[in-house]
């Protein structure tokens, strides 16, 4: 097979001075790891696999062929996927060459799989955008999903137009408190709130289905619910719908699940309770959002991937 990876613009030259998100670090990635996210210049992937767990119009029935990347540039101590996302020390990756990475994506590409989904990305944009030139360079133009948790910069966002289908962020927090206790970042708030409406200029609040009900353009906000912080989760409805749109299709999760490090964790040690997701549910139809879809409260005991495991999801 002919990978065409020798005619790809170099978007790597990006890092050599890495200002990619707002943690702005200025570092060579050629030549160190030292910036906050502590990735390097290298495909460094945990994951490239089927995946069937997410929203209906993003998985379908066939799934999606998801590229999980390694490490992050948020540091959330209640991470689900603390196995490949931890910034320090080791985490399950494989440094991949381009080609290999292709050889992956194509293998599922060729299944009838058309919809590629990049998770944690905002560190690893560059990289991104070479698999998808490549991709196009060699006749293959997947749906593509940009899975972050919206830690994004703007001119990072700006320069992905072209280049991404779907955006399917997570917002996290309105609560800088939050954001800087469970996330390493007081101001995860301002940032998510103009990434996420960068965004929204770039695809508004349509969500363009195929003849299959699957999603080919537009944008979900993903909010995970956590235990002890519904109003967090009732102040970031109440300002998607005021300062967005209520026809914004957003993705309530209820699958968070105390990981060992926060097992112990006043707040974060157990799972969210039934009144606490009833009440989120509550002002979603209270603020007139319709657009979207609620897990039920048991997907905390669905979601568990395992990424040491070949296929992270089925175990
Ligand atoms: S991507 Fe990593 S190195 Fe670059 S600015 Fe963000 S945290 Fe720093």
């Amino acid at each position: 097979m002919n990978l065409g990876v020798e005619n790809t613009i170099d978007y790597l030259k990006e890092i050599e001075e890495c200002r990619l998100c707002p943690r702005n670090c200025g570092v060579n990635r050629f030549t160190s790891k030292s910036g906050y996210c502590g990735s390097d210049a290298s495909y460094s992937i945990s994951s490239i696999t089927l995946h069937k767990g997410e929203e209906p119009v993003i998985s379908g029935v066939k799934g999606i062929c998801n590229v999980f990347f390694s490490r992050c540039n948020l540091s959330c101590v209640y991470c689900q996927n603390y196995q490949i996302s931890c910034r320090k020390g080791n985490v399950i990756e494989d440094k991949l060459e381009l080609k290999e990475v292709l050889r992956q994506i194509t293998f599922y590409l060729e299944k009838g799989i058309n919809i590629l989904g990049f998770v944690s990305p905002s560190h690893h944009i560059p990289q991104m955008k070479t698999i998808i030139a490549t991709l196009r360079e060699m006749g293959y133009s997947p749906t593509i999903v940009y899975n972050t948790n919206a830690y994004d910069s703007i001119d990072s966002l700006k320069s992905l137009e072209g280049f991404v289908d779907i955006y399917l962020p997570d917002f996290k927090y309105l609560d800088s408190q939050l954001s800087k206790d469970y996330s390493g970042a007081g101001n995860y708030p301002e940032i998510a709130k103009a990434a996420i409406s960068e965004m929204y200029r770039q695809k508004g609040s349509m969500l363009t289905l195929d003849n299959e009900g699957l999603a080919r353009s537009g944008m979900i906000i993903r909010h995970l619910v956590l235990p002890e912080h519904v109003d967090n989760s009732l102040n970031i409805l109440d300002y998607i719908a005021r300062e967005l749109s209520a026809d914004i299709h957003i993705s309530l999760m209820a699958q968070y699940k105390p990981t060992p490090e926060v097992a112990h964790h006043k707040q974060l040690g157990r799972q969210i309770n039934k009144d606490e997701y009833e009440t989120v549910v509550s002002k979603l139809e209270e603020l007139g959002i319709l657009n979207g879809w609620i897990q039920e409260i048991e997907s905390a005991e669905e979601y568990n991937p395992d990424f040491l495991q070949e296929n992270p999801f089925i175990n």
